[in-house]
């Protein structure tokens, strides 16, 4: 069961989408006066290391935060390949691109990151990048003192890093660490006091199950508490229960008369390939998406700046794209 560690995906394509969703929706929800209660029901260890084993082994920052911070006038790759039969003849020298205007939402995420990384704040070069933040400080970051965040993890080893992560914090008693089921946690806390809630269900669809764990947990909090923003993270990859999934989230929120908003991120396609002795590769993942129940009428339009860069930055061939639907 424990065999997923976010430490080896920390900053990949996935988390880039994910985490500037996360920080235009903290950025919105933290405006008010009233108290939030943020809820993180699969919180991860809260702060990672690119510089450490498993980042270093899986690479997958590098395809991620690594490759968005490198320089954003060179073309992606799949515009890089000139067609085999066309002969470029260069006439002038070619002129330089005016650089790319990150939109908000993607500036936001990079000036976050510049905050936890002094080095590569002053720098601005990628490689001086060493902690990625994980949902647990990105929201921490975004809480003023009436605020509270509830953090849940299942794993002993990321527990306890997290655990630690936090108390170096010093925010005392508002962020609270508990090593629950975060499906079942869920419902005690809807309705909170205030009566304003943000739930970050973000599973790593280890099991099966996780799958119909989330809709089912979805529906349930929707019931206790129908104006809270929801929000759930899901892999793009070639099983039914992932397509299933966002479909069955609308439905909950159509049924339940409440708004929703879709955004999906892909980077490559999800085709197996095989390499040069024949052995079969796996793309790795291809594509995730973001589902929200009841999203600030803001997160569309960011989102919409923030998507097409992300696929003009981010993406490895011909497939790489996103969506964006709303509804309610
Ligand atoms: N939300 C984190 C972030 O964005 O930085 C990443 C979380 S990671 C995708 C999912 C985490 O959920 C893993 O650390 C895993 O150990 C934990 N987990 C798995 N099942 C859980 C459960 N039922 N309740 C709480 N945590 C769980």
């Amino acid at each position: 069961m424990f065999s997923y560690r976010h430490a080896f995906h920390a900053g990949n394509h996935a988390d880039v989408l994910k985490h500037t969703t996360l920080i235009a929706l903290m950025k919105y929800l933290t405006q008010k006066d009233t108290a939030l209660t943020v809820i993180d029901t699969h919180a991860g260890a809260g702060l990672y290391r690119l510089d450490g084993d498993y980042t270093e082994t899986s690479g997958e920052a590098l395809d991620g935060v690594f490759k968005l911070l490198s320089d954003p006038n060179k073309p992606p790759a799949h515009q890089e390949r000139a067609p085999a039969a066309t002969k470029t003849i260069a006439t002038s020298k070619p002129k330089a691109k005016p650089p790319l205007v990150l939109a908000p939402a993607l500036q936001d995420y990079i000036d976050l990151l510049r905050e936890l990384n002094p080095q590569f704040a002053q720098t601005g070069v990628a490689t001086d990048l060493k902690i990625y933040p994980g949902s647990p400080f990105i929201e921490q970051k975004f809480l003023s003192g009436r605020d509270k965040l509830k953090l849940f993890e299942l794993h002993p080893t990321d527990f306890k890093s997290l655990s630690g992560n936090i108390e170096q914090l010093g925010v005392g008693r508002q962020v609270a660490v508990a090593r629950e089921d975060g499906f079942e946690a869920l419902k005690t806390f809807l309705p909170p006091p205030a009566r304003r809630a943000m739930v970050l269900c973000d599973p790593s669809y280890e099991m099966k199950t996780d799958y119909g764990r989330v809709s089912t947990c979805m529906a349930d909090a929707v019931k206790r508490f129908a104006t809270g923003t929801y929000v759930v993270w899901y892999p793009l990859i070639p099983r039914p229960e992932a397509h299933d999934l966002p479909r069955k989230l609308k439905t909950l929120a159509v049924k339940a008369g409440r708004s929703w908003l879709n955004a999906t991120l892909t980077v490559k396609s999800s085709k197996l390939t095989t390499d040069t002795e024949g052995e079969v590769v796996r793309p790795g993942l291809p594509a995730s998406g973001m589902f929200i129940i009841n999203p600030p009428h803001t997160l569309k339009a960011e989102l919409q700046a923030a998507l097409p860069q992300m696929v003009t930055l981010l993406g490895q061939d011909r497939n790489a794209g996103f969506t964006l639907e709303h509804g309610g």
